[in-house]
């Protein structure tokens, strides 16, 4: 449902959310954990809009909000935003809504002048991780690249039987997920070059990033309480970038027959900021299922999710290099396509979690899978734009290649969404940077 915070002519006094591509617009409001460069250490709440961040904890006491604005901006202005996820959209709905007031042209200047006091740029901030991530799970929805890789895996069959039928997922690892700017280490690990010959033990050699979102779960449900597709949707608080870095030989060695480990455990990025299911609202899009797919089992079907349950988020993966570095170069886009393409919708993905009894809790990351569009060109993994690492991918800055990462290249996914009669809104980035692998003295 659009209100009055949808409305793309209303304009924000903070003139940097106007500016031509500006990701923080007056429309977005997009929450995240800050701590203030400087002798205030204490991480809190903060509101981006433009090049500024509302600090919500010297909001929360300017005496500007009251009732349940202030109750949940009080919250939110906790060091991690899982309690503030857990009011619901009773608490989510009113701090955006007084937040869209007090930021927009129209407020008097007596009230712009108490929120600039509670302001600062966004360049003297430091993100810290939005919310402690209690449980993760990695979903795979996208059936574009379920086919692509299946090809590598298993060509005669690429597509699993149950791939339309189910949100497929598995329980990943909370404990590495870790704020886009971290750099991780190429993990070692096991691999199988050869079918029959024992495996090897070293640093992958085909290490991949995975394009993707992440959602965040608001109010729980109780163990053996099932969510409805309606029941889930409610549930979500927002959205983030998510880059799922997979060790591909590792993971290709140790898959059969549980499922993902070490070829997954050793990093998941995250961008900063969430954007919230409110923001995202003008972007939502039919769900399409042709009528030639097996239609969902009633418990994944319902009616205005079928309407808008998918979202048209705009996502693009950038390689920056080593040589791109000394070379000043910000890095090579290699892929582009969007959100709306997945096969589920992540209110189908919550009720799926929930249906045999498991309990989600606030804070809880769910990952969408892999997100790569119908054409080849918008593989969202290296391992399907190389084709299993047969066909190199082109930097052009540089004139170097790649089928899979390099020690020193920085993986940057950004994420918007833009129409005629809406404003923009973005997410930001998320980015991360491949370290050398820890020398086992093995090699
Ligand atoms: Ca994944």
């Amino acid at each position: 449902m659009l209100n009055f915070t949808h409305d793309p002519a209303a304009q924000s006094w903070v003139a940097a959310a106007q500016a031509p591509g500006s990701d923080f617009t007056l429309q977005n409001l997009p929450l995240g954990i800050i701590v203030r460069d400087g002798s205030d250490k204490h991480p809190r709440g903060g509101v981006a809009i433009g090049d500024q961040v509302v600090d919500l904890a010297h909001l929360a006491a300017s005496g500007l909000l009251v009732g349940p604005a202030k109750a949940a901006c009080c919250a939110a202005a906790d060091a991690t935003l899982n309690t503030f996820m857990a009011m619901g959209r009773e608490g989510w709905q009113p701090l955006r809504h007084a937040l869209f007031k007090l930021l927009s042209s129209t407020v008097d200047a007596a009230t712009q002048e108490k929120v600039r006091a509670c302001m600062l740029p966004l360049s003297e901030t430091t993100m810290k991780m939005p919310v402690e991530v209690r449980n993760y799970t990695d979903f795979y929805t996208s059936r574009h690249h379920a086919v692509n890789v299946g090809r590598v895996i298993r060509p005669e069959n690429p597509l699993t039987p149950n791939f339309q039928w189910l949100p497929i997922a598995y329980h990943g690892r909370a404990s590495s997920v870790v704020l886009s700017g971290t750099g991780f280490r190429r993990p070692n690990g096991q691999s199988r070059t050869a079918n029959n010959q024992p495996p090897a033990f070293g640093p992958s050699r085909r290490l991949d990033f995975e394009l993707e979102m992440g959602f965040f779960v608001g109010p729980e449900n109780m163990l053996g309480e099932p969510l409805s597709v309606s029941q889930a949707r409610d549930r979500i608080f927002g959205m983030c970038l998510l880059n799922d870095w997979s060790a591909r030989d590792h993971q290709f060695w140790e898959m059969d027959p549980l499922g993902p480990f070490l070829g997954k455990n050793f990093c998941t990025s995250i961008s900063p900021w969430i954007v919230t299911m409110e923001a995202l609202e003008p972007y939502r899009a039919a769900f399409d299922r042709p009528a030639t797919e097996p239609q969902p089992l009633p418990y994944l079907d319902d009616a205005t999710d079928r309407a808008s349950g998918s979202i048209d988020v705009r996502l693009e993966v950038s390689v920056q290099s080593r040589r791109h570095r000394a070379q000043h170069l910000p890095g090579d886009r290699i892929t582009a396509t969007s959100f709306r393409h997945q096969y589920w919708t992540v209110a189908q993905m919550l009720a799926q979690h929930t249906v045999g009894g498991c309990n989600l809790q606030s804070g809880d990351l769910m990952g969408t899978g892999t997100i790569s569009g119908p054409t080849p060109s918008e593989a969202g993994a290296l391992v399907e734009l190389s084709v299993g690492g047969t066909r190199p991918v082109s930097l052009p800055g540089t004139g170097e290649t790649r089928t899979f990462l390099e020690d020193g290249d920085s993986v940057s996914i950004k994420g918007w969404c833009e129409k005629p009669g809406f404003a923009r809104i973005g997410f930001g980035e998320c980015r991360g940077e491949v370290l050398p692998a820890i020398d086992f003295g093995m090699a």
